[in-house]
């Protein structure tokens, strides 16, 4: 008997969004199965971050979005956040008056009260730099180690599905690494994670499949595991080659 692939956990079909009267996203479908990272790549202004919001209930959209078998249609951000679809959007700002723990334990407020403390240790313990520092203001954390508790934020829920819009935003080599590895980790368990990343090569070493969208359509979709892929992603990106752009 054949080893069928598991039902995906998030399936986005004929899915269109913008803002007002601009459609950015035309036609846009893609799967993403338990367990797996997916790289969504692309270059500005290709739609990136309008497809997590729009997924996410941030925005508008038609077509049909289905997650863990659910119908989506209609969901706000909240709704979408109980469900385990958890999007850490783009350079999210942490309550820099608040303590580090407060932060976590305000991201879980729809956490059961018995769970949430145990819910923040586990947050915290894929980043032992801010675990150190719980009980200090956010805002005197770096800027990276608040990226860090943003993504922190997003794990208090447990997410099935964690939607990352560029994590490595603004950090250093080191700590992109260090939040590249938890989405690894992540994956271990069983998450599921949808990167937006710009640094491609991380992106591609990371993910089991990618997708590229360019002009708000996606152009290619691929295991990560194929042959020529760099290439490939040039085309899609720029519907040419474009010798060595994304080499070296
Ligand atoms: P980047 O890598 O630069 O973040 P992206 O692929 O995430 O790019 P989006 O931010 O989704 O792209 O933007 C897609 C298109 O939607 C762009 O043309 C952008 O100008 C437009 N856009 C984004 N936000 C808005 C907004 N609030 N109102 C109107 N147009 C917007």
């Amino acid at each position: 008997m054949p080893i069928s692939a598991p039902e995906p956990l998030l399936s986005v079909a004929g899915l269109s969004a913008g803002y007002g009267k601009i459609t950015v996203l035309h036609d846009v479908s893609l799967t993403i199965r338990p367990g797996e990272i997916v790289a969504l790549l692309g270059p500005n202004g290709a739609g990136k971050t309008t497809l997590l919001c729009a997924v996410s209930g941030l925005l508008p959209w038609t077509g049909t979005v289905h997650f863990g078998g659910a119908d989506l249609a209609g969901l706000s951000p909240r709704e979408t956040a109980r469900r385990g679809l958890v999007h850490v959007v783009e350079g999210h700002r942490v309550f820099t008056q608040l303590s580090v723990a407060d932060n976590l334990l305000l991201a879980g407020y729809d956490v059961p009260r018995g769970e949430r403390a145990a819910r923040v240790d586990e947050a915290l313990s894929h980043f032992p730099e801010i675990a150190a520092k719980r009980a200090d203001k956010a805002g005197a954390l770096s800027g990276g180690q608040q990226q860090m508790l943003a993504v922190a934020q997003g794990l208090v829920r447990r997410p099935r599905l964690l939607m990352l819009d560029e994590p490595s935003a603004g950090l250093s080599p080191v700590l992109v690494d260090r939040v590249l590895a938890v989405a690894a980790a992540l994956r271990a368990n069983g998450t599921a994670v949808l990167l937006v990343e710009q640094l491609i090569e991380k992106a591609l070493r990371l993910a089991d499949r990618v997708y590229a969208l360019a002009q708000g359509r996606i152009v290619l979709e691929a295991a990560t595991s194929e042959d020529d892929l760099p290439h490939r992603l040039e085309r899609a990106y720029f519907g040419h080659d474009v010798p060595t752009a994304l080499h070296g």
